[in-house]
């Protein structure tokens, strides 16, 4: 039997195994289920309760099971460049109203970071790395790139710039923070 319990607007799916054991055995498996048996004794509540009160474990879990696969360039280096351009340009016009002079753009190896603005010399830099990231996290790197010509920080100023043209950045950010690259 499939169940779900919420916490906090997020939605966890358990499998549910009625067998005999002595209380409640939880486990998250490898393809990252949740798999919850009991004893038949125990109400459905009860065990609901029991896996919302690990939630915060079993996304820590997840979480961690997730950043240890390996990741898979998601491009050719043809389609790579293609889109970094596309989406360059796309957010370079979203900035017109700031009057940004076009920035020079860099694709080049960094070891820990997706992205760097030089706003004096008037250069983006983007790590080769991106090609392991999805379209919205490309998206959202180069408009924190571009954020960056209108305030030099990670300030709250910065970050409401940002989320004009990528409302969904906290999520992006926090999937991307999660990410190893080796
Ligand atoms: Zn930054």
């Amino acid at each position: 039997m499939i169940r779900e319990v919420e916490k906090n607007g997020i939605i966890i799916k358990y499998e549910l195994v009625r067998k005999r054991v002595k209380n409640i055995n939880m486990r998250i498996k490898p393809d990252l289920t949740v798999s919850v048996s009991a004893s038949p004794r125990v109400p459905l509540k009860y065990i609901d309760d029991f896996v919302l009160k690990k939630s915060d474990f079993i996304l820590d879990a997840i979480d961690g099971y997730k950043s240890k696969e390996k990741l898979k360039p998601l491009y050719t280096a043809e389609e790579f460049s293609e889109l970094i351009v596309r989406y360059y340009n796309e957010v370079y016009n979203s900035f017109r109203e700031y009057n940004i002079p076009y920035p020079k753009l860099k694709i080049k190896k960094m070891s820990s970071r997706w992205g760097s603005c030089n706003y004096v010399k008037g250069i983006i830099a983007l790590s080769v790395n991106l090609i392991y990231c999805t379209e919205e996290q490309i998206y959202y790197v180069i408009v924190h790139e571009f954020s960056h010509f209108l305030v030099h920080n990670h300030s709250r100023e910065f970050y409401d710039i940002v989320s004009k043209f990528c409302p969904d950045y906290k999520r992006i950010r926090r999937e991307m923070n999660q990410m190893v690259i080796k």
